[in-house]
This record gives structure tokens, C-alpha cells and sequence, in this order.
């Protein structure tokens, strides 16, 4: 569970092509982070797996089955973005529990899930709160618990962390690794930041105007990397 394929995956918006011809395979459990400038494609990427774009051509599967005509609810995955968008009159357990309620699942299904993602972010004590009465980090931690209760094959984070200030930053980019150290469950992580691709990644994909500029492990890409670009982007001295 969990494996995402993408084969010639290309997406044009009107006549501007975004993506050209991506090719890519994320394994099972892996912690995959994107990294590459504003407008290279990121988000656009992590929407075509997400299936809140159509791809133009090409193919992703998900778990080795075509995911083309398989709607979002249904590919198994969570996407997890950096504004929260929280329902600012719901309580926590409410946020948390919402597209669980939206499934229609068992009630008391619904609170062992909240209450076990609750346990694992630290967030037991605050489930009868609302949003405004939490801290950015608080709330970011709602976000990635409303994914977590999904019980998702894989997470597609859309930049997290960038709304955070720079110590929070840190701290919760140590909870998301050690979120995956436990579940074990493949992560898409996008970033722009150099710093976090480096060190929650097992494995980068560096891309360039929709392209695949090189992909490896942090250490890997820091050692041979492929071009200057990449290097800058690493922050490799080559
Ligand atoms: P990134 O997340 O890497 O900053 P995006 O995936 O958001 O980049 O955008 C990639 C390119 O696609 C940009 O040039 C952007 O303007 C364009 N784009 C994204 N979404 C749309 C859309 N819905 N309609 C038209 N162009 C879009
Ligand atoms: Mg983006």
C-alpha cells in the first residue's frame, strides 16, 4: 500500500504546458520530498496525484491500479497544505473528525481514530477547543491529525510549514519525521526549503519547469549533484 507511479504524466493548463513528461516512482513507505522553485510545478504535481486535477495525458497509478477515473475520495491519499483551513466554529474533535463524519463512519469508530490521532500529536488536551484559541503549530498538528484519521496510504504535504515562524518550523518538521517513523506510510512532502528537503527526505526529486532535474537520496544528490542547479538547490559546494 501505498506505491505511486507516474508514467508520462504530462498537464497543460489551456496551451502553457506545466508538465511536460514526468516520469516517477515513489515506493511504498518512502518520505518523498519535492523541492524546486516557485511556479516549477509542486503543487500541480501533488494535485494530479491527489486527483484534484486531471492529468492531460499519461497515467498514475496508485498501488499498481490506474488511478485516472478514481475521484479523490476514493484514491486512498490526504493532502495535508499549509493554509490549515480549519472550520474556525468546530472544536478540534470536530476538525479533526470531519471527514470521518463526511464518510458517514460508526460514531465510535470516529472517536477511537480522533482520539489515537490526538494521542500521537500531543493535541488530547485541547480537542474541546477552537482553532482561534490554538497556536500555529496547534493548528497545523488539527491539519495533519484530520489527515492521519483517514488512515490514507499515503500523505501529500503542500509546503506545511512555510506559514510557520522559524523555530516552530523546526519542531514540527521533527514531528512530521517522527509521524513517519511510526506509521510507516509513504509521505509526498513539497518544500521550497533547502534545510527540510535535506533532512526529513529519504529521497528527492529536484524539479525544474515540470521537470525532473535529478533524484536521489539527500546525501547522493549532495555529493554528485547532476548540475549547477541542482547543487544550488541542495546547497551542494559543487
Ligand atoms: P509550485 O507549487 O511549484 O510553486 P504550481 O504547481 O503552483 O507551482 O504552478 C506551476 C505553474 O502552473 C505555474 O506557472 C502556475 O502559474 C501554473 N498553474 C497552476 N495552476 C494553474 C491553473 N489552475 N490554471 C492555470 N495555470 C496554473
Ligand atoms: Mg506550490
Amino acid at each position: 500500500m501505498g506505491q505511486i507511479t507516474l508514467k508520462q504524466v504530462t498537464k497543460r493548463f489551456g496551451n502553457v504546458e506545466v508538465i511536460p513528461s514526468l516520469d516517477l516512482e515513489i515506493g511504498d513507505g518512502e518520505f518523498t520530498v519535492f523541492v524546486g522553485p516557485s511556479g516549477c510545478g509542486k503543487s500541480t504535481l501533488l494535485r494530479l496525484i491527489a486527483g484534484l486535477e486531471d492529468i492531460t495525458s499519461g497515467q498514475i497509478l496508485i498501488d499498481g491500479q490506474d488511478a485516472t477515473s478514481v475521484p479523490p475520495a476514493k484514491r486512498g491519499l490526504a493532502m495535508v497544505f499549509q493554509s490549515y483551513a480549519l472550520y474556525p466554529h468546530m472544536s478540534v474533535r470536530k476538525n479533526i473528525a470531519f471527514p470521518l463524519r463526511m464518510a458517514k463512519l460508526d460514531k465510535v469508530e470516529q472517536d477511537r481514530r480522533v482520539e489515537q490521532a490526538a494521542a500521537v500529536l500531543n493535541l488530547t488536551d485541547y480537542l474541546d477547543r477552537r482553532p482561534g484559541q490554538l497556536s500555529g503549530g496547534q493548528r497545523q498538528r488539527v491539519a495533519i491529525g484530520r489527515a492521519i484519521v483517514r488512515e490514507p496510504s499515503a500523505f501529500l504535504f503542500d509546503e506545511p510549514l512555510s506559514n510557520l515562524d522559524a523555530a516552530l518550523r523546526v519542531g514540527m518538521r521533527l514531528e512530521i519525521s517522527e509521524l513517519h517513523e511510526r506509521l510507516k506510510t509513504t509521505m509526498i512532502y513539497v518544500t521550497h526549503d533547502q534545510v527540510e528537503a535535506m533532512t526529513m527526505a529519504d529521497k528527492i526529486v529536484v524539479l525544474r519547469a515540470g521537470n525532473i532535474e535529478q533524484v536521489g537520496s539527500p546525501l547522493e544528490l549532495y555529493k554528485n549533484p547532476r548540475n549547477k542547479f541542482v547543487a544550488g538547490f541542495i546547497g551542494s559546494p559543487k
